[in-house]
C-alpha cells in the first residue's frame, strides 16, 4: 500500500517493526480495555511522534476504518483523540473505510486501490512462498532473505509514477517469476514427516510476528509447516458485503452494481495474471477460488449474512483447510478480540463435525505467553489426529 501511495506522489512509508517502545506508549495512552492491535498501532504511531525530526505539517496517518460488530472502527477516533491530547491535532488521520471498499481513497483512489491490490496479491504471495520453503531450508535463513528480496522488488516496481497500472502489472509477473526461480533455487529437503497446520484469526495479530511472539517460525521449529489465511480474503470479503448492500438498497439493476462487479472483475484479471507463473509451484496450497467457498462452508455454523466480520472467514477457513488435509487449525486472536471469542464458542461444533480436527485458540495481550508449552500439546494432537485423518494433504511434485 505505501508502494502504491508513493506511485501518485505520496512520500508514504510503512510504520517501523514494533518493539518494546510500541508496547509502552501504547498502553501510556490507552486504558488497557482496547484490543491489543490498538495498543500496537497507536504505539508505533506515537513513536513517530516521539522522534526527534517529527515534523507535524508533513505527516498524516493512514488508518484504515471498518463498519461491523468490532472495535476496528473505533480505532482512527482513539488515534485522533490521542493527537489531540497530545497538541498535534492538526496532523490528519486518513481513514477510508471498508463501508464503500476503501474508495473513500479520493481522486486518485483507483489508481492507488488497483496497485495496492497487486500488492497485496503480491505480498500474500510472497508469505506463501516462504512459508512453504522455510520449514525444509537446509541453510536457516535463505528464505527469509529471498523473501526480503521480492517484497523489496515488488515495490520498486509499485511505485514507479506515471505508469499505467496494466503496464505495471505486466513487470510485476517478470518480478514474480525472479522470485519463483529464487525460492525454487534455495537448498531444500522436501519430506513429508511434518505435521501441517492451519492458522486463521484476527486479520493483524496473525499477520504481524510482534503480536503473535512469532507463532509461526515456533511452529516450525517444533516440525511443523503452517499456512496462513491471507490477506486478500478480507478483500473479497468486503467486495461480497459492499454488493449484497448495493442490492439492498437500490435493488438488482443498478449503475453502483455495474461498477461494483467491473471493479471486482478486474482484480480478478489481475490475481489471476500475477500468479499465472507460480500455479504449478502451489499445487496443494491452492486459495479458495472465490470467498463464497469460504462464506459456505461458515454457513452451518455462522450464517454470513447475520455473523458479520472476521470471524466468518476464521470458521469457514477452518472447515476449508481440513478439507485440504491440514492436520490442525490455529487461531490467533488478540486477548478479548470479540471474533476470536465468537470462533472459540463454535469451534467445537466445527471440530466435531471435520472428524475432531484439532483447533487451538491462542490470545495475545503483548505479555510473556505460554505459547511453546500449548503448541507442544497442540502438536501432540495434530499427530494423533494425522494417523487417523481422511481429507489426504496434496504435495508438490517436488516432495520426497
Ligand atoms: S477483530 Fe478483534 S482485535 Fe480486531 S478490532 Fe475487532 S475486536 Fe479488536
Amino acid at each position: 500500500m505505501a508502494a502504491a501511495f508513493r506511485s501518485i506522489g505520496i512520500e508514504a512509508t510503512v510504520t517501523p517493526d514494533s518493539t518494546d517502545e510500541t508496547l509502552s506508549l501504547g498502553g501510556q495512552y490507552s486504558s488497557g480495555e482496547e484490543c491489543l492491535p490498538l495498543k500496537i498501532t497507536l504505539g508505533d504511531f506515537l513513536r513517530i511522534c516521539h522522534r526527534p525530526d517529527f515534523d507535524p505539517r508533513r505527516t498524516a496517518f493512514f488508518m484504515p476504518s471498518a463498519s461491523g460488530p468490532c472495535r476496528f472502527g473505533q480505532y482512527a477516533e482513539a488515534l485522533k483523540q490521542v493527537l489531540r491530547e497530545l497538541g498535534h491535532a492538526d496532523v490528519p488521520v486518513f481513514s477510508p473505510s471498508s463501508a464503500d471498499g476503501y474508495e473513500g481513497i479520493g481522486e486518485m483512489a483507483s489508481q492507488v486501490m488497483r496497485l495496492g491490490w497487486m500488492g497485496i496479491v503480491l505480498g500474500d504471495l510472497a508469505v506463501r512462498f516462504v512459508l512453504k520453503t522455510r520449514p525444509y531450508e537446509r541453510t536457516a535463513g535463505d528464505s527469509d532473505e529471498v523473501y526480503a528480496e521480492a517484497i523489496e522488488d515488488f515495490q520498486q516496481i509499485l511505485e514507479r509514477q506515471g505508469v499505467a497500472p496494466h503496464d505495471t502489472r505486466g513487470v510485476l509477473v517478470n518480478a514474480v517469476t525472479r522470485m519463483r526461480n529464487r525460492f525454487r533455487g534455495i537448498p531444500a529437503r522436501y519430506t513429508k514427516d511434518r505435521l501441517f497446520v492451519g492458522v486463521v484469526g484476527e486479520i493483524f495479530c496473525r499477520q504481524n510476528v510482534f503480536s503473535n511472539d512469532d507463532l509461526i517460525r515456533r511452529l516450525e521449529q517444533k516440525g511443523g509447516e503452517c499456512w496462513l489465511s491471507d490477506i486478500a480474503e478480507w478483500v473479497w470479503y468486503t467486495n461480497w458485503r459492499q454488493e449484497r448492500d448495493i442490492v439492498r438498497q437500490e435493488g438488482t439493476f443498478n449503475l453502483s452494481r455495474l461498477k461494483h462487479r467491473i471493479k471486482t472483475h478486474v482484480q480478478h484479471r489481475d490475481e489471476q495474471i500475477l500468479l499465472s507463473p507460480v500455479v504449478d509451484d502451489l499445487r496443494g496450497y491452492e486459495e479458495p477460488e472465490n470467498v463464497l467457498e469460504v462464506l459456505d462452508a461458515a454457513e452451518p455454523y455462522l450464517p454470513p449474512t447475520g455473523a458479520l466480520g472476521e470471524m466468518v472467514l476464521s470458521i469457514g477457513k477452518a472447515v476449508y483447510l481440513y478439507g485440504k488435509g491440514v492436520d490442525g487449525v490455529v487461531d490467533v486472536s488478540p486477548f478479548t478480540c470479540m471474533n476470536g471469542v465468537v470462533c472459540e464458542a463454535v469451534y467445537p461444533a466445527v471440530s466435531s463435525d471435520c472428524d475432531n480436527l484439532p483447533i487451538r485458540s491462542c490470545y495475545f495481550d503483548g505479555v510473556d505467553t505460554h505459547l511453546d508449552r500449548d503448541q507442544e500439546i497442540f502438536l501432540d494432537l495434530a499427530r494423533a489426529y494425522r494417523s487417523r485423518k481422511r481429507p489426504r494433504r496434496v504435495y508438490p511434485d517436488y516432495f520426497e
